[in-house]
């Protein structure tokens, strides 16, 4: 596996690979990787030819400066994981490689639509703008034909597929199941932040999902979101910020047609957790 830190090195190695119609996947990541991540490596690697991924913990995206400054960042292990999964290149750029002029930020306000500003956006102002400005630049810089995202940043692939739509990018962008710990927690960077009690403590969230998604046909979704959410807020040590069933291209309360999505939000001590279910 190549590992490159410059877009020049990336590009040198794509353009020594990629003759003959061969095609790029990209995975892009914020590195402390788990068995999510490979699971896109090896779809990834399924369906192309070249398995580019990149580790970048994007400060533009960060809305909480303490959230960014303790983000897991084990390198040797995210590169022996991505060697050991057969990925081609890894692309581990600085800040200043990808935003040359930082600390001073670049301009950068697309229009998302209002999707932009619900749920996670209503938590994180700005997320959005700051996932897509990456996201933008990791695409030029690999040019792939296809990019892998995990299901389990629901709103995130919406918001990539919009911003693709704006810049009319010739990438297909495929939403990946998520994978889970044989408990039912959705695997997470964030995950080893948790102590062993917030651990069992946040079980709470893929449980509710779980009870929404087995109950679907039996009772109504807002007496199912009502239960869903006294289950979060009986449980010790969890913080609900959202739980809703939404329709999956809007994200807006679920409304007669359409297909549905189970998502949830929460602060499991310190920890802020998201996880979703599709319905149906
Ligand atoms: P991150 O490093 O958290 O930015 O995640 C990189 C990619 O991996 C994103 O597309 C995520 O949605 C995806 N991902 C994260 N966790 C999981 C999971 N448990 N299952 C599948 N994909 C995941």
């Amino acid at each position: 596996m190549r590992i490159a830190n410059t877009v020049s090195q990336l590009q040198d190695f794509i353009s020594e690979r990629s003759g003959n119609g061969k095609k790029i996947a990209f995975v892009p990541t914020m590195g402390a990787l788990h068995k999510g991540h490979i699971s896109l490596i090896n779809r990834a690697k399924e369906e192309a030819d070249i398995v580019v991924c990149s580790i970048f913990v994007n400060p533009t995206q960060f809305t909480d400066p303490k959230d960014l400054e303790k983000y897991p960042r084990p390198l040797e292990h995210d590169i022996k994981m991505l060697d050991q999964a057969g990925t081609d290149v890894v692309f581990m750029p600085s800040v200043l490689e990808m935003y040359p002029e930082w600390p001073v930020p670049e301009k950068w306000d697309i229009n998302l639509g209002q999707t932009e500003f619900l749920l996670e956006g209503a938590f994180r102002k700005g997320h959005y703008q700051g996932v897509t400005q990456i996201v933008k630049k990791l695409f030029d810089a690999v040019g792939p034909h296809i990019a892998y995202f995990g299901q389990k940043d629901f709103q995130q692939v919406l918001m990539i597929r919009k911003m693709v739509g704006l810049f009319n990018m010739p990438v297909e962008i495929i939403s990946c199941p998520i994978v889970r710990e044989d408990d039912g927690l959705a695997m997470s960077s964030r995950n080893i932040h948790l102590s062993a009690i917030e651990r069992q403590n946040a079980l709470i969230l893929s449980k509710a999902l779980q009870y929404v998604s087995d109950n679907q046909n039996e009772r109504s979704f807002s007496a199912l979101t009502q239960t869903a959410i006294e289950m979060i807020n009986n449980a010790d040590g969890v913080v609900l910020e959202y739980f809703t069933i939404a329709d999956t291209q809007t994200l807006l309360p679920f409304n007669v047609s359409g297909n549905a999505v189970a998502l949830v939000a929460a602060k499991v001590g310190n920890t802020r957790l998201i996880d979703n279910m599709l319905l149906g």
